[in-house]
């Protein structure tokens, strides 16, 4: 009887982001991406938040590799953080690999981490895993899909996906392996991307923008253009430029992200722009505006972005004035709506016009629509089905869907963060689950844990009242305060009458525990924080953070 294959899922289902998950066979785990998410508004001060790596660092020993789907960060973004404790080597398409190295390589982790390229179609063991790697279009290029030959049969992971029959590099998914996949020998387990689940019919063709973007440029021709995209989006980089090129425009790229990636795609000769067609964004100063094209970082409307700057008036390189014409060819990732919007409006305070993905069809997703995610389910027809990548309700729709396309009801499993399932003789189950939770990540302080955001939020809605108060240690009396510094909750210098009826409530509060015969400062703080909190409380609605310092002498 063959050994058990586990899978486990450390993100992304449940989630938009932080995609992770490891495969295990023979007492050895390869990792399958390790991405990151990108913090909503309620995360206050969080950067960036990660997988829970607990289960990892608890099998350091047992990591093989990790084999990296696509370049894109909610699956290669984690890396970085999880190299500094653990060690092993990563595979990936030669693009995958290029843009995952600079953050490894800025965390100083690059000479002990090995980059091992994979080509189309390859299948090739990494320890005890046999894995075949199968092109899939996505919104970067040279994405797989992975097929693991197990001793359970075949497991597929869609990795992202679309099905874009005419790719600008012409490089398909490649169903054609899959059906010969599903013929011979049959695939036991398909995981695939439900980002898209909700969404009826096909996504577009990356191409179908290049024609919208020609129409654009013509449109305008006698005004500057900047276009705003992501920067690992190379396909949608080389249409913008293509129409630029067309019209007679030169391209300069803004944005630290947009200008790296351009050179490694341009290296590895999947980017074409002549050199005559590039100039440095110090000279477009020195250029008439009707010729140039700006291609920019920023589509996401992130704070310190160029594109945000350019709104903000506050662009080193690039003023936005009547003459401008902002294509933003992106459509906002959850969570950043807010800040995309508040681009758009700066960018009109400035006189530009703005073209977005509301007004013209400058944007495709890279995720396959349900039309495609049922053509997969067909031609793989799997014995049994995980949907991953996406919200819960993301999920419980491509179940639904597999279930139409014929997989059997009980072979359907909603997994989730955390959840473990065991492929054996007898089928697919869930036999355990591990810590799964949220990593936050703060700057360098590393995680910040939930209860420091609980303080965050009490503080962002709230505010501060710290109070310090000098008593005699052995009879409570006041000897010196009560001072009241606050900040959030009312200003103080309109406040007087107020914060001194706060330092009535205070004494009194003292004097409660000097009369309770409690002079130790633990039971003063608390009935400062009770006496004081009840009359904030009672007069302004608030519940503000009450620190009091109590001191003896
Ligand atoms: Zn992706
Ligand atoms: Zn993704």
């Amino acid at each position: 009887m063959p050994d058990p294959v586990r899978i486990t899922f450390l993100g992304g289902l449940g989630e938009i982001g932080r995609n992770c998950a490891c495969i295990e066979q023979d007492g050895r785990l390869l990792l399958l991406d390790c991405g990151l998410m990108f913090p909503d508004a309620e995360m206050l001060g969080v950067d960036l938040v990660l997988p829970d790596f607990t289960y990892l660092h608890d099998n350091a020993d047992r990591v093989e590799a990790c084999v990296l789907t696509h370049g894109h960060e909610d699956h290669a973004g984690g890396l970085s953080y999880l190299l500094r404790d653990l060690s092993f080597p990563i595979f990936g398409s030669a693009l995958t690999l290029g843009l995952a190295r600079n953050r490894i390589e800025e965390a100083g982790l690059l000479d002990r981490t090995e980059l091992i390229p994979l080509a189309d179609g390859e299948r090739r063991r990494i320890g005890p895993f046999d894995c075949e790697f199968i092109p899939v279009t996505h919104s970067v290029p040279h994405g797989f899909a992975t097929a693991f030959h197990t001793p359970q049969g075949v497991v597929l992971h869609s990795g992202d996906f679309k099905l874009d029959l005419t790719p600008v590099d012409g490089r398909v998914t490649d169903l054609a392996r899959i059906g010969a996949l599903a013929r011979d020998p049959g695939i036991r387990l398909l995981l695939s991307d439900s980002t898209n689940a909700e969404e009826p019919g096909f996504a577009g063709t990356e191409r179908s923008v290049g024609r919208v973007m020609r129409d654009l440029f013509r449109a305008h021709e006698n005004r500057r253009i900047i276009s705003a995209c992501f920067a690992s989006h190379i396909h949608r980089v080389q249409q913008i430029a293509d129409a630029a090129v067309e019209n007679g425009r030169v391209i300069a790229t803004l944005g630290r992200s947009m200008a790296t990636n351009v050179a490694l795609a341009r290296e590895m000769g999947l980017l074409a722009i002549p050199d005559e067609a590039l100039v440095d964004i110090e000279e477009i100063r020195d250029l008439d505006p009707r010729m140039v094209c700006v291609i920019s970082t920023g589509s996401q409307g992130e704070p310190m972005s160029a594109l945000a700057l350019m709104a903000a008036g506050e662009n080193k390189w690039v003023r936005i004035t009547e003459d401008d014409v902002v294509i933003i060819s992106a459509h906002a990732i959850p969570g950043n709506e807010y800040d995309v919007n508040k681009v758009i409006d700066g960018l009109h305070r400035l006189g530009a016009e703005v073209v977005h993905a509301g007004i013209a069809d400058v944007h495709v997703t890279g995720h396959a629509m349900q039309g495609e995610l049922k053509t997969l389910l067909s031609v793989a027809s799997p014995d049994y089905f995980i949907p991953v990548h996406g919200e819960f309700r993301h999920l419980r729709h491509h179940a639904r869907l597999a279930i139409e396309m014929g997989v059997d009801d009980a072979n359907v499993l909603l997994a989730e963060d955390g959840d473990v399932v065991e492929v054996t003789d007898d089928g697919v189950d869930f036999v355990d689950s591990v810590p799964a939770g949220y990593l936050y990540v703060d700057g360098i302080v590393g995680d910040v844990g939930t209860g420091v955001l609980r303080d965050r939020r009490l503080l962002s809605a709230e505010g501060v009242i710290v109070v310090v108060v000098t008593v005699d240690a052995h009879s409570g009396a006041i000897l010196q305060g009560p001072e009241i510094i606050t900040r959030g909750w009312v200003y103080a210098p309109e406040a007087e009458d107020l914060l001194e009826e706060a330092r009535k409530h205070i004494v009194e509060g003292v004097a409660e525990a000097a009369v309770e015969g409690a002079t130790d400062i633990e039971t003063m703080k608390r009935h400062v924080r009770q006496s004081l909190g009840a009359f904030v409380k009672e007069r302004t609605q608030r519940r503000p953070l009450i620190l009091p310092v109590v001191m003896e002498v």
